[in-house]
């Protein structure tokens, strides 16, 4: 059945700062198989670690219904993001209710999943059958040493590629590749991937490490700009600038000469674009974020459970977006490391 959000506010939602509200990000788990040291490192997520208990986390019906409220209020392409979120049981369940979506013009969302690929071997056929269209797998070395490491559990990178192929067998390619350089970790690797990338017919994206939350212990001299990756690939095989294909688009985007395809960089770090982010994001307890490095988050669950109506809970979502001036990245320079800030893996980046 076809679920087709009300245009609550079809004017379009704009923050103080004239930004529309287009993407939702949602967080389905705080949990993660992996302990990838940027994110999660494992010194601090050991077997202690309180994460959320299952009844402060959203129930799949209450995530289906904020993001139909999203969806009303001018938001038209949605990111299921964790934690990991395969670790979340019955995924698929999720997926079906939310291609479900209608925007008000009765188009379907652009859904699309973000995962560190381990459980792709398994779910990506349920995935595919559910509804869902796009695929994005981290995955930041081909060496399986430092994948290893940079995962934090030992995982093999087999496991991973054996997940992409699954992917792109169930009809989710082109796949996209996300992969965060860490300097003197895993940059020795980045013509390998860029090779691999165009062989496959995969669409890669490096991203700039990033200073979110608090205990990555993160160092503006383990960043690698994006566009040394640029002079990288580009002497090996010559690269040309791409347009962007939509307006607010993060990836800045190139493509190969000879035709094999694209690459693409989000310089969050080196080349902020906070003046065209559209992005909301909501985590797996129900706060809405508005920025990924906020320090505070605005809760949306208890007035869902205290029986709040669709109009009430778009009011408050308006309130919020209106009132927002986040552009931590372009400030970064001057107040850096200063502000208290929310995890990584909290947010689903
Ligand atoms: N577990 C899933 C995964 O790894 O794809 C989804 C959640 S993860 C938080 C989302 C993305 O954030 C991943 O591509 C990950 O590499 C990226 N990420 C995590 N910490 C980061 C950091 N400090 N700087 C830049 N990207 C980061
Ligand atoms: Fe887990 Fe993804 Fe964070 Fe790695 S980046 S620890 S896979 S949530
Ligand atoms: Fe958007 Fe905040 Fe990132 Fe700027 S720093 S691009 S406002 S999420």
């Amino acid at each position: 059945m076809l679920d087709e959000a009300p245009a609550i506010n079809p004017a379009g939602t704009r923050d103080r700062l004239g930004r529309a509200l287009r993407d939702l990000r949602v967080s389905v788990t705080d949990r993660c198989n992996f302990r990838c040291p940027y994110c999660m490192p494992s010194e601090v997520f050991g077997r202690d670690y309180a994460f959320l208990p299952r009844d402060e986390i959203l129930s799949y019906e209450e995530i289906r219904r904020l993001a139909s409220v999203f969806v009303g209020l001018g938001v038209h392409k949605l990111r299921i993001t964790g934690g990991e979120p395969t670790v979340r049981r019955g995924l698929p369940d999720l997926i079906a209710q939310l291609a479900a979506l209608r925007t008000p013009d009765g188009e379907p969302l652009d859904l699309a999943l973000t995962t560190n690929g381990s459980a792709l071997r398994q779910l990506a056929q349920p995935l595919a059958d559910a509804g869902l269209r796009r695929v994005t797998v981290s995955l930041d070395s081909l060496d399986d040493e430092t994948f290893r490491r940079m995962n934090g559990v030992d995982f093999p990178v087999a496991r991973i590629l054996d997940g992409i192929d699954a992917a792109r067998q169930a009809g989710l390619g082109p796949v996209k590749i996300n992969v965060v350089l860490k300097r003197g970790e895993n940059d020795g690797g980045i013509l390998d991937l860029a090779g691999w990338a165009r062989d496959e017919g995969h669409i890669l994206r490096f991203i700039e490490y990033m200073d979110v939350g608090t205990t990555n212990g993160w160092r503006l001299d383990e960043v690698v700009p994006a566009m040394e990756v640029i002079e990288s690939i580009g002497r090996d095989w010559p690269l040309e600038a791409e347009p962007p294909s939509y307006p607010g688009e993060v990836a800045e985007r190139w493509r190969y000469a000879d035709g094999k395809g694209e690459i693409g960089v989000i310089a969050s770090v080196t080349r902020p674009f906070c003046g065209d982010c559209t992005r909301a994001r909501l985590s797996a307890e129900g706060k809405l974020y508005t920025c990924l490095f906020s320090a505070v988050g605005h809760d949306l669950r208890d007035p869902l459970r205290a029986g709040l109506s669709d109009e009430d809970l778009a009011a408050l979502v308006t309130g919020v977006w209106a009132g927002r001036d986040d552009r931590y990245s372009e400030r970064r320079a001057a107040a850096t490391n200063h502000l208290p800030k929310i995890e990584m893996f909290a947010l689903g980046g």
